[in-house]
């Protein structure tokens, strides 16, 4: 299979379209590598690192047109700590949770694993699908998933109908953030990775914070609970504060997400993220659905991702086969989340992804289906 070999004309100028780690711009790697001698190996408690924390906490402020009074906070360990420290130190008693993949599904799972918590409320529905969730009463927390990455479905950012007034909306926006349309009114806690749609590496988590999600953690640490202090989100906060974080960050990771914020904020931020994520997705699912071995795995249009688009193959089409052969010829990580088990295809297109190459890669992918 090896023998198939790409057309040029059918060759992306890049060929990552992971869904996480996602392509990083090969700009932000030469503009880290120019100011190396004087960022990395050097203090995180001094000028240089600190002024890059603040670059990225303003590029957010900027991207999300954050209000005054909502508050970011950053630290170590990425998305999956959020889960850990939203059960220590964010959820009063009992939350609730839309379930419909493996990332909401954990979040869920971790949450019934701790003894000083109630057994949660699940919402759940089939991949490929999301549930609606609706007020509880009793419950203080209402978990979300801005776009399930497991399966390439999203959903609105809101706050469950009749949910008490002073619950808090917690957000999963690990690969939505940067790419899929977000007030942060809507929001109490609204978290992501580095990695997806900010073109960074892994190992930072971001907490975009309003009022009543600062207050709950002070409630719930003045309640007696221990809150481990990595997990403590008011440390992160403090830290953040002032431009630096609990404990020794990537520093790399710090500087490529401060410059892939100043990319997007210079071409229009989120509202020009979101077009541009919307025009790439459109194109991969038109593609898909014009195709008589292909269909878009969300079969509610609504409910499809702007940013993790899957694609169902005819069993005749051997995804396997075909993800292979692209990676022989550079294009890499489409293959679907291992764990759905489906003949499929999953495409980041992500905003540092070009336009242009979308369109090459699903030439190749018809180029690489004839030919097998
Ligand atoms: C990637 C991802 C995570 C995990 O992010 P880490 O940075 O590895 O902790 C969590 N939730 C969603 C929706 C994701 O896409």
């Amino acid at each position: 299979m090896a023998d198939i070999v790409l057309p040029d004309t059918l060759r992306p100028a890049d060929g990552r379209f992971g869904s996480g780690p996602t392509k990083v711009r090969q700009e932000s790697v030469a503009a880290l590598a120019a100011a190396a001698p004087r960022l990395l190996g050097t203090s995180h408690r001094r000028p240089a690192v600190k002024a890059q924390v603040r670059r990225l906490t303003d590029g957010l402020r900027a991207f999300f047109a954050l209000p005054e009074d909502h508050e970011i906070a950053l630290g170590n360990g990425g998305a999956t700590l959020v889960w850990d420290a939203a059960v220590h130190g964010l959820i009063r008693r009992r939350s609730a949770h839309a379930v419909f993949g493996e990332f909401s599904a954990k979040f869920a799972d971790g949450v019934r694993a701790a003894p000083f918590l109630d057994d949660p409320v699940v919402a759940e529905s089939a991949p490929g699908t999301h549930p609606v969730l609706a007020g509880v009463d009793g419950v203080d927390l209402y978990a979300l998933t801005h776009c399930e990455t497991s399966t390439g479905v999203a959903m609105p950012v809101a706050r469950p109908e009749g949910a008490a007034g002073d619950a808090l909306v917690a957000v999963d926006a690990t690969s939505a953030a940067g790419g899929l349309p977000f007030d942060p009114r809507d929001a109490d806690v609204y978290y992501f990775s580095p990695q997806k749609a900010f073109a960074s590496e892994g190992g930072l988590f971001v907490a975009l914070l309003s009022p009543a999600a600062v207050a709950r953690l002070d409630e719930v640490a003045a309640s007696g609970r221990y809150v481990p202090p990595m997990l403590d989100l008011r440390i992160a906060l403090d830290n953040t504060r002032k431009d630096q974080t609990y404990n020794t960050p990537a520093i790399a990771t710090v500087f490529l997400m401060a410059e892939q914020l100043d990319w997007l904020n210079q071409r229009g931020g989120l509202a020009w993220a979101v077009k541009d994520c919307a025009a790439k997705a459109g194109h991969v699912y038109d593609w898909a659905g014009a195709r008589d071995w292909a269909t878009p795995f969300v079969a509610d249009p609504a409910q499809r991702s702007a940013v993790v688009c899957t694609v169902d193959l005819d069993p005749a089409v051997s995804a396997d086969r075909l993800t292979a052969v692209l990676r022989d010829n550079g294009i890499v990580d489409i293959e679907a989340y291992r764990k759905l088990g489906r003949n499929q295809i999953r495409i980041g297109v992500f905003p540092a992804v070009d336009p242009a190459d979308v369109e090459r890669l699903t030439g190749a992918i018809d180029y690489v289906v004839a030919a097998l």
